[in-house]
């Protein structure tokens, strides 16, 4: 236990809010709590096959703990340290625009808070530790396969600079977890992995809904003040005043949330109301995909593809009405005062649209936003990009690289690795392509911007190297088959998406044609 010695451990959560008193793992509904004391499920044998060094430098774990077994039985829960205080938060939300009711930490155990190296709790939480209160008709575990994607993309995401949760560590279980894979209606064995995720709060929006749902008041207030004396203290003493303009800042994280998945491509897939975190972070990577063709409506969420309610282009409306849920809940504790939440709804409206407008004038290297004229030039981007099927990752690098002063009629040849199929490049496209880039240069000629400093511009806020599907499951077929290598080197790769990693190009390509219509690929189950 001595080389745990150098982590500070805290737990405000539960020495603050309410428990449940039932302290098994028995499956119910729970009240007037925030959270249950649960425990761990013990698993066969753990062993560590990735890690995050820079998560574990900020908590303070040395190499040495790292490396050792007993941090992989702590991270698998197999082995629980005294200073930490297990449980399951309660929680509701709405999934895909209707009331669930109670969901809660299902698969979650968050094992207690530690105080980092720059003095901010972090709560340590394990993804498929097994059942709890919450876990309603499912097993509380998880399979390798989607903790790769989650340990992958949670530490991709801090790279290119989005605000997320992070994952400290991946640990095999050696158990077999059953999972109805991709609907084939066969039930099939997986190997059960377990994700040690890191973030100062997983407090959901849909942690507040729960309690307003039971008109709970009294439990509500106190998630509440206990959010904004530790989360939100600049704000203040709680009061409906203070309530508000939490809700207010809640709106305003969410929006550059939104912001910045729009910018890299990023596609959640399940944005209700339980997933949105109440600190702006992305959160519960589960059947997420990153674009690769830029297309608004697609989501890699096969449960969601009649409705498409999450696809892309719909993330920022979405987040708005999940917002107005969430404003719904907090309404007992402003006097139901509805105007003064309103305003916060009115900052996200303007937080997105200012936070997109900057990001869309620097994704094309402009000098500055100059309101509606560039508003076209984004928009008739849009419409050209979805022409013919263009990657939208290599489109903004490759982009970067076209001198200002060719000739527009040769730009879709300067382009050419962004596009998917040569042979929808015909003579339509071409020309469409030509006059956009035509009034792009002038508008940069107009401001005098060099091409030099338009591509520094560019290349420093749109990613080169972003998880791709496909990179993602190909690192997941070798873990499956016992190399686990490939997630440590996607990592390194994934640490600096924004630089050009000589002899790492492979990482930078295009999906290739295999990947198109494979399972894990390009679309994704919830199963996991
Ligand atoms: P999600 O939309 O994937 O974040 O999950 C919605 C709810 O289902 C949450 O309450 C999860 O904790 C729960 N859940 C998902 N998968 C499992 C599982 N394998 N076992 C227990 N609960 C789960
Ligand atoms: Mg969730
Ligand atoms: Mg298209």
């Amino acid at each position: 236990i001595d080389a745990w010695e150098t982590l500070t451990f805290d737990n405000r959560f539960t020495r603050h809010l309410p428990a449940d008193p039932d302290e098994t793992n028995q499956i119910r509904q729970v009240r007037g709590a925030c959270y249950s004391r649960v425990v761990p499920k013990t698993v066969a044998a753990p062993r560590l096959i990735a890690h995050s060094r820079e998560v574990a430098e900020q908590l303070g774990i040395t190499p040495e703990l790292l490396q050792s077994q007993q941090f992989a039985d702590v991270m698998s829960g197999n082995a629980v340290h005294p200073a930490m205080d297990p449980f399951a938060m309660c929680y509701g939300g709405h999934q895909f625009g209707n009331w669930a009711g109670q969901l809660g930490d299902g698969r979650a155990i968050n094992l207690g808070e530690v105080v980092d190296v720059h003095g901010r709790h972090q709560t340590l939480q394990l993804k498929g530790a097994g059942p709890t209160p919450y876990s309603r008709f499912a097993d509380g575990l998880a399979v390798l396969r989607s903790s790769v994607r989650e340990f992958l993309c949670s530490e991709a995401m801090h790279h290119l600079g989005v605000p997320t949760t992070r994952a400290l560590s991946l640990v095999l279980t050696g158990d077999a977890v059953t999972r109805d894979m991709f609907y084939d209606g066969n039930p099939k064995q997986e190997p059960g992995a377990i994700v040690c995720r890191v973030a100062p709060s997983f407090v959901r929006l849909g942690s507040f809904q729960i309690f307003a749902s039971h008109d709970d008041v009294d439990t509500l207030r106190q998630l509440a003040d206990f959010t904004i004396r530790h989360d939100f203290p600049h704000l203040g003493k709680p009061s409906p005043e203070v309530y508000a303009e939490f809700f207010a800042e809640v709106c305003q994280r969410t929006a550059e949330l939104m912001v910045h998945w729009m910018r890299v491509g990023f596609v959640h897939g399940v944005m209700n109301t339980d997933n949105l975190s109440i600190l702006g972070l992305t959160i519960d990577y589960g059947p997420y995909g990153w674009l690769e063709d830029y297309d608004p409506g697609w989501t890699p969420n096969t449960t969601d593809a009649q409705g498409r309610r999450y696809r892309y282009g719909h993330q920022p409306q979405v987040a708005q009405w999940n917002l107005a849920q969430f404003a719904g809940s907090l309404l007992p504790l402003v006097d139901q005062d509805v105007d003064v939440l309103q305003k916060g709804l009115h900052l996200y409206v303007e937080t997105f649209d200012d936070g997109w407008n900057s990001m869309m004038s620097a994704k094309l290297g402009l000098d500055k936003f100059r309101g509606e004229q560039d508003q076209r030039l984004f928009s008739e981007l849009f419409d050209v990009l979805q022409l013919a099927e263009t990657d939208m990752t290599l489109f903004y690098r490759r982009l970067a690289d076209v001198p200002n002063d060719v000739d527009a009629e040769s730009v879709c040849d300067l382009l050419h690795e962004a596009y998917y199929k040569p042979e929808e490049i015909n003579a339509d496209v071409r020309t469409a392509t030509a006059d956009w880039f035509a009034r792009y240069q002038a508008r940069l000629a107009a401001a005098g911007v060099s091409d030099e400093k338009r591509r520094e511009r560019m290349n420093r806020i749109n990613p080169l190297y972003v998880l791709r599907n496909y990179l993602a499951q190909l690192a997941i077929d070798r873990s499956e088959q016992g190399d686990h290598s490939g997630i440590a080197e996607l990592l390194e790769v994934l640490r600096h998406p924004y630089d050009e990693q000589p002899g790492r190009e492979a990482y930078a390509e295009k999906r290739p044609e295999w990947a198109r219509h494979r399972a894990g690929c390009s679309m994704l189950s919830c199963s996991s």
